[in-house]
């Protein structure tokens, strides 16, 4: 077993699709970003690729690629999966916190699960996902921006 840790920020700003762990939320603030801004899976892809030392998403997936404007955060999601079946491992489990002042996630929560184990084979039971606000401080309080932490456990195949 092998581990691996990720975090990721996006900008908010006005007008933008907020899409957190592979589902689009209605929201009238959304990510500023080169891909659809999907801190979530961006902090999962880098905990996965952290787990097999494999650098980070930027290396991976680099922004000042044309390629992955407004890409699908999914695919980046499923590419790095293969990379780790390539490797000889699978997923063993995964947890996220998001935080964000707004909109509340509670209610997508079970949505962001089922997509996210999808995209990487494996059982909702994997996969966990939480959300916090940070009352009102800091970026993310005054919700210029939202944050997303995740670790991953892999396992050899
Ligand atoms: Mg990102």
């Amino acid at each position: 077993m092998r581990i691996g840790f990720g975090y990721d920020v996006h900008a908010l700003a006005e007008g933008l699709p907020l899409v957190l762990g592979g589902v689009r939320l209605d929201s009238p603030i959304g990510c500023v970003a080169h891909s659809d801004g999907d801190v979530a899976i961006h902090a999962l892809c880098d905990a996965l690729l952290g787990a097999i030392a494999a650098g980070d998403i930027g290396a991976h997936f680099p922004d000042t690629d044309p390629a992955y404007k407004g890409i699908d955060s999914t695919l980046l999601l499923r590419r790095t999966v293969e990379l780790l079946h390539e490797r000889g491992y699978k997923v063993g489990n995964v947890d996220i916190t998001i935080a964000l002042e707004r909109p509340k996630l509670r209610p997508h929560i079970d949505s962001m699960r089922a997509r996210l184990a999808e995209c990487m084979a494996t059982e909702v039971d994997n996969v966990s996902v939480k959300a916090t606000t940070t009352e009102k401080l800091g970026f993310t309080g005054r919700s210029e921006g939202v944050a997303a932490y995740a670790v991953a456990l892999i396992e050899s195949i």
